[in-house]
């Protein structure tokens, strides 16, 4: 998932990706959110994201709560894009 439109090789602005093991909430709210952004329609399960991003189920389950808090994400009931389970999944809101 490397993107190639940010300014590369500056610091304290970019957090890359937090390497394996514990990650600060902060870093982990921050995987989960591009996660969702880019995941677009296909929305996945917390189970599946966390799955995904090598993260566990708790802790995106702890982020989501904090996303939830600002604005821009919602908890909606549909179908996970992996696993099918029909769940509350976090999905980006498309209006400003
Ligand atoms: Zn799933």
């Amino acid at each position: 998932m490397a993107r190639r439109t940010a300014p590369a090789g500056r610091d304290g602005t970019s957090h890359e990706h937090a390497a394996g093991g514990r990650s600060p909430l902060a870093a982990v709210a921050h995987l989960v959110a591009e996660a969702v952004r880019d995941s677009g329609a296909r929305v996945l399960c917390f189970r599946c994201l966390a799955a995904q991003q090598g993260l566990s189920e708790h802790d995106v389950r702890a982020v989501a709560l904090v996303l939830l808090a600002r604005a821009g994400f919602e908890l909606v009931r549909r179908a996970c894009a992996s696993c099918q389970r029909v769940e509350g999944v976090l999905v980006a809101q498309e209006v400003a």
